[in-house]
């Protein structure tokens, strides 16, 4: 069995920090929860969704799983692990808005893209991916002779839009943005980069959100800050 100390020793480290500087915030945590949003991100190890938006426990209500996907509104006896998920954010914890956080360099999305030429990936993922497969065919019909990573960068973000849309299936998620009660944002987290991108649902473009790090606009956001 490998060895798991480190994160024992992290657990003890976060004790400490989170009950030893912070019991206020810790026995409010225990009493309930009000997150503002509900992220859905990938499982990629890479890319959890606290540690990149810095967020403190508490702040988010996250949902991850293979190339962050909501699959469309379907009530059956399956096993709905997403669906769940988002109901309970959006009609009891009633947040105000859902992102759905894409990454650069999704192996979900691989998997996605190398089903075109063969068979579906695993007992299970393939079909999971699936969901986003109008994202992938879009893609090769509209830049057939691009490089296999751009395809996958660009549906990478095609897929995205298919979970932005596949949220408004769901007949209370679609009931509170009518009302103006829920926001849905569509993120692109480039992570060789840090830079962070939104879809822009005026322009229908991804657009630079946050700017990708660099020493210099750190010294600047010191300055003005
Ligand atoms: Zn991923």
């Amino acid at each position: 069995m490998a060895d798991v100390t480190k994160f024992l020793t992290g657990i003890r480290t976060f004790q400490q920090q989170h009950f030893g500087e912070n019991p206020e915030l810790a026995t409010t945590l225990a009493e309930g929860q009000k997150p503002q949003a509900l992220l859905i991100g990938c499982c990629d190890s890479r890319v959890d969704p606290a540690l990149v938006t810095d967020s403190s426990q508490g702040d988010l209500f996250i949902l991850r799983n293979i190339a962050n996907l909501v699959p469309p509104y379907l009530k059956n006896d399956d096993y709905h692990g997403v669906s769940s998920s988002i109901e309970y954010a959006v009609c009891h914890l009633e947040v105000s808005d859902i992102i759905v956080f894409g990454h650069s360099n999704c192996g979900g999305i691989g998997a996605l893209m190398d089903s075109a030429q063969g068979e579906p990936a695993g007992e299970f993922i393939g079909n999971w991916v699936s969901i986003a497969a109008s994202a992938r065919d879009k893609v090769l019909r509209e830049m057939p002779n691009e490089s296999a990573e751009k395809q996958a960068r660009a549906c990478e973000k095609e897929s995205i839009l298919v979970s932005l849309r596949n949220l408004m299936t769901f007949p209370w998620v679609k009931e509170r943005v009518s009302k103006g009660q829920l926001s849905l944002h569509g993120w692109y987290y480039n992570m060789g980069t840090g830079q962070l991108r939104y879809y822009n649902q005026l322009t229908r473009e991804f657009e630079v959100l946050v700017k990708h790090y660099s020493p210099d606009s750190q010294e600047e956001q010191q300055k003005t800050s």
